[in-house]
């Protein structure tokens, strides 16, 4: 029995009766369980695509990162905690200095913790006073007692501040921190203006509900019993079970006990049938991950002959997972932002990218030069590389086993920042949105008006028959 199977190369989306144009749509999103991104987007949880510095820099642009599992557990919860503390507006619990203190005590301070200023607090934690680096700076006695220089009239809030009434308040008294205390008097946090500043600088950045990034982390079957307590410390949102094959007893299981034993969303693949996703969200899945074979750097169908193009299987998952209002996430094989439109025309909640995002600044590693053209290098989880540092658990090889590689590895262009990058991907779905006539991903979701096309259909929809003489900033065939 033959099933068809196509991939994004073989369709496009018929274009429809609109009213709206691009900026219009709507392009926010459920990722799972209650959380929502302002962008469809997320970064691959690969060592070449998702460490710290990517997971905030997408972030704050509305998507989210999911830091890879090549790193030991807590140097991957190290690097979730630091994306969680990125946009803290309220730092919970700021270094402090006890009232009974000198100078000397707050400038060693000062420089371990690399503040600019500091709260100081009696013994039962009560907010006595705050004293900055503009206070020490022509004072030469480093024996006087923080009490005799501190500022001791003070501009607080109480209770839990929201961001418009901290706004309020540097506002109208120009201070540099805020600090926050409860009903008693006691300290419970601290708001600085740079921090605020940060939270201005990014109106659209994916956050929690206090405010703090979204970011996820991915774990194994075989490593969540001590990845997951780190993590859940952290403040991870949300976990993906980072497998080649979702459809599995040992990813049930995982998912089943990770629903049991910690209070955190969990999204489980990868998958690519109907009955894989049914089994995935049975187990528990607040999400599930769709993709077997589509990555740009994977080998899996080639090796193993197996997986499903990803057009057909975005659109059989997603309908499987839309019976239970669970979202489907597209994984790999976005090659141009028309895919990301098509993904989520074929049910995708959300897509996750690698390829795309490896050759930015944000990415790890650094550029290469070669032929006179910069890189950046990016490999498959499954290739011999990834392997030897780390990854081998994805694809079921041991460690003192001969590795068999379902990827490789190569480099991509450099594409420079992040955030122009992504503006780019995200405009080419509204222009896909608006040409359909819907308002938001939603609707996208559910327009269904695909047409299938031939080779010569897809040699039509490329240029053709012209040399290119400027690279546009969305197009490039390298
Ligand atoms: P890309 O955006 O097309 O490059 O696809 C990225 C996706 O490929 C990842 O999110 C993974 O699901 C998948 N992937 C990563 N490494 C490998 C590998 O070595 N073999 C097969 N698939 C991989």
């Amino acid at each position: 029995m033959f099933n068809e199977g196509l991939s994004y190369d073989d369709v496009l989306l018929e274009p429809g009766y609109s009213e709206l144009l691009p900026k219009e749509c709507s392009v926010r999103t459920v990722l799972c369980d209650g959380i929502h991104l302002n962008v469809p987007i997320i970064s691959a949880a690969m060592d070449t695509v998702t460490e710290e510095k990517m997971a905030i820099a997408i972030a704050l642009e509305g998507g989210a990162g999911v830091i890879h599992r090549n790193l030991n557990p807590e140097e991957q919860a190290r690097q979730v905690s630091n994306v969680k503390r990125f946009l803290n507006w309220i730092i919970e619990s700021p270094v402090t200095v006890p009232e009974d203190a000198h100078l000397r005590d707050v400038r060693e301070l000062i420089a371990k913790f690399g503040v600019s200023g500091l709260p100081v607090v009696d013994k039962d934690g009560i907010l006595k006073g705050i004293i900055t680096n503009r206070d020490l700076r022509f004072r030469r006695d480093d024996s006087l007692p923080v009490v005799d220089v501190m500022k001791n009239e003070l501009v607080v809030v109480t209770g839990e501040p929201t961001v418009d009434k901290a706004r309020e308040k540097f506002d109208e008294y120009r201070i540099e921190k805020l600090p926050v205390i409860d009903s008693e008097g006691r300290l419970t946090g601290l708001i600085t203006v740079t921090d605020m500043e940060k939270n201005e600088n990014f109106p659209n950045a994916a956050v929690d509900k206090n405010g703090r990034l979204i970011v996820g982390a991915a774990v194994s079957p075989q490593d969540f019993t001590i990845r997951l307590p780190l993590l859940k410390k952290a403040k991870a949102d949300f976990i993906v079970i980072d497998t080649a094959h979702g459809d599995s007893k040992n990813v049930m299981e995982a998912v089943r006990q990770i629903k049991k034993d910690y209070d955190i969303p969990v999204i489980g693949g990868n998958v690519a049938t109907k009955e894989g996703t049914k089994r995935l969200i049975e187990a528990g899945a607040d999400a599930v991950k769709v993709g077997i074979g589509p990555g740009s750097i994977c080998t899996t169908r080639i090796i193993a002959g197996i997986g499903v193009p990803q057009f057909t299987a975005v659109m059989e998952c997603a309908e499987e997972a839309a019976k239970f209002n669970i979202p489907a996430i597209a994984d790999g094989g976005i090659k141009f932002s028309g895919d990301i439109t098509k993904a989520i025309g074929a049910g995708a909640g959300v897509v996750m990218i690698g390829n795309l995002f490896a050759g930015l600044k944000e990415a790890p590693g650094s550029e290469i030069i070669f032929d006179g053209r910069i890189y950046k290098e990016y490999r498959g989880m499954g290739s011999m590389g990834a392997i030897a540092d780390g990854a081998g658990d994805r694809y079921q090889i041991g460690k003192d086993e001969e590795p068999v590689p379902e990827g490789i590895e190569g480099r991509v262009p450099y594409k420079g920042e992040l955030r122009s990058y992504l503006n780019q991907l995200v405009a080419g779905l509204r222009k896909g949105m608006g040409y359909c006539g819907c308002r938001d991903i939603k609707e996208l979701n559910k327009y269904r008006r695909f047409i299938k096309i031939s080779a010569a259909g897809l040699r039509e929809s490329h240029p053709h028959d012209v040399m290119i003489t400027q690279e546009a900033p969305n197009y490039s065939r390298a």
